[in-house]
């Protein structure tokens, strides 16, 4: 009898493995870092071999130590970085190049070139994205437009690819298994949402060859098996989802107009809008939350680039503080931020307003702004941003919220949490269980071979650590956020003389 299930995180920075019980508790957790390899600016790789090293190191030592043996184990997910690229050989299983990284801008360029072409609404249609390097697609370009003999044998179907998730399972399945989640392919911008299967159109207006693709499963079921080479006994491979995809599946956003929010160094919002792919008109992106039992669930999406960032900032570029934690006390020891505004919009601004040209600012400052002024108005960017996303959701989906869960390093920051709740006049609900991205894909992993039955009883595990209520007047909400839009405005398209 299995009592476990085994999820694999692999994230941008590191590769972690986390063993959870029936309870939906994490009993065990492994973490590894990996290099990141930049080799031009605006450009990110990873070594796939060490991402798929890193990956089987953690959860060898995860079964080692916490001495559990592969039958114990009742199945095993994957959720990982999302739309990051991986090209290798189908005989040898050995990586042409290196990945490259949802981060990298490298084919800024071909998107400058598709948007002159006017492609921009066809491609919205299709796949709920937008053109921007971030996605798969003219990565792949790239990589074929740099190096023709590849493109070549990817045309004799010497080549695959696939993204993280799909390296994962092509490497644990010995090679058997050449498969991608739903999730991960309506990240890539080749993947049509309507029909659910790759696009021929799109194939062809990016240069992909369709050789080289992965089959698209569900995010729940039986996918294959783990070769005994790694574990000496097979584990089943049930359960795949993209890292935001299984976050908002670890929250149990099961119902539509459910939402959660990860703070992390970036906030990544999805709100669970049913059945069917409804396309946003205010700047949200569109995508496949999962599929189970050939039923799908679409999620309305919006990220902001710099969130908990903004703190790292004032601790590493302006040294004012220690510790990330320490801004909540030096922003508590003020009772406003006293007018003062901060936009971080360091690299752009993402969801809703897509703009590549504004850049950070602080204004409204006086000669009584103080560094605690100053930690407070970075803290309250992070809120603000979040109700900008949220409005466009409201306007999107007609829903009122009931109420945000929340997840993510920077929600342990209460301040953080209540003014929050203040500024959206919505309860803001953080659980108990921190480790939501990679408690979605056990879950997910553990549905797809029986060890939860259903969804209900999962979703009875979700266990609340504590509820922020508004508690601020109309009036005043109205005013700050007002206020906050025009700081916004001043930002924008400051690059763009
Ligand atoms: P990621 O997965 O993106 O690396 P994490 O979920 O680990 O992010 O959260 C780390 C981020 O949260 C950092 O940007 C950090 O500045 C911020 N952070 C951590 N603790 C706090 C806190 N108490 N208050 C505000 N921000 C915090």
């Amino acid at each position: 009898m299995a009592d476990y299930v085994l999820a694999l995180d692999q994230g941008t920075t590191s590769s972690r493995a986390i063993l959870f019980d029936r309870e939906g508790r994490a009993v065990g957790k492994e973490q590894r870092e990996f290099p990141q390899i930049y080799p031009q600016p605006g450009h990110v790789e990873h070594n796939p071999e060490e991402l798929w090293g890193s990956q089987l190191q953690v959860i060898r030592d995860l079964l080692r130590r916490a001495r559990v043996a592969p039958e114990r184990i009742a199945s095993l997910g994957i959720t990982n970085q999302r739309e990051t690229v991986v090209l290798w050989e189908r005989e040898t299983g050995r990586p042409v190049r290196n990945a490259i990284v949802w981060q990298s801008r490298i084919s800024t360029e071909i998107c400058e070139r598709l948007e002159r072409d006017g492609v921009e609404p066809l491609l919205r249609e299709k796949t709920g994205l937008l053109i921007d390097p971030y996605f798969s697609a003219t990565k792949l370009t790239w990589a074929f437009e740099q190096d023709s003999e590849l493109k070549r044998r990817a045309e004799r179907g010497e080549i695959l690819f696939g993204t993280v998730d799909s390296y994962l399972i092509w490497k644990l399945t010995g090679g058997r298994v050449h498969a991608t989640d739903i999730s991960n392919a309506s990240r890539t911008l080749l993947f049509d949402i309507h029909q659910q299967q790759w696009s021929p159109e799109l194939l062809d207006l990016f240069g992909v060859p369709e050789a080289i693709l992965p089959k698209v499963v569900d995010s729940s079921g039986l996918i294959g098996e783990t070769d005994p080479q790694w574990f000496g006994k097979p584990i089943p491979i049930a359960g795949v989802a993209g890292d935001q995809q299984a976050a908002t599946f670890g929250q149990i956003c099961f119902e539509p107009g459910m939402a959660k929010n990860t703070y992390g160094t970036g906030c990544f919002m999805l709100m669970n809008i049913g059945h069917e792919p409804r396309l946003s008109s205010n700047g949200l992106l569109t995508t496949v939350g999962w599929r189970i039992n050939g039923e799908t669930t679409y999620c309305l999406e919006g990220a902001i680039f710099i969130a908990g960032a903004a703190i790292q900032w004032l601790r590493d570029g302006l040294e004012m503080l220690a510790h990330a934690g320490d801004s909540e006390q030096l922003a508590a020891s003020v009772n406003s931020s006293d007018g003062v505004y901060f936009v971080p919009a360091f690299v752009g601004l993402g969801a809703p307003y897509w703009d590549p040209h504004a850049r950070g600012l602080m204004v409204g400052l006086t000669r009584g702004t103080t560094k605690a002024h100053v930690a407070r108005a970075a803290l309250e960017s992070i809120a603000y941003q979040t109700r900008d996303v949220l409005d466009a959701m409201r306007l999107d989906s007609q829903i009122e919220l009931s109420s945000l869960r929340v997840d993510g390093g920077a929600t342990a920051n209460n301040l953080l949490m209540q003014f929050q709740a203040d500024i959206l006049n919505t309860a803001v609900h953080r659980p108990v269980i921190q480790e939501t991205t990679a408690l979605g894909a056990a879950y997910l992993a553990g549905l797809g071979v029986g060890f939860w039955e259903t969804r209900d009883e999962i979703a009875r595990k979700w266990t609340l650590d504590q509820e922020f209520s508004p508690d601020m007047d109309e009036q005043k909400r109205s005013s700050l956020y007002h206020d906050w839009q025009r700081a916004v405005e001043r930002s924008r398209h400051w690059l763009e003389e």
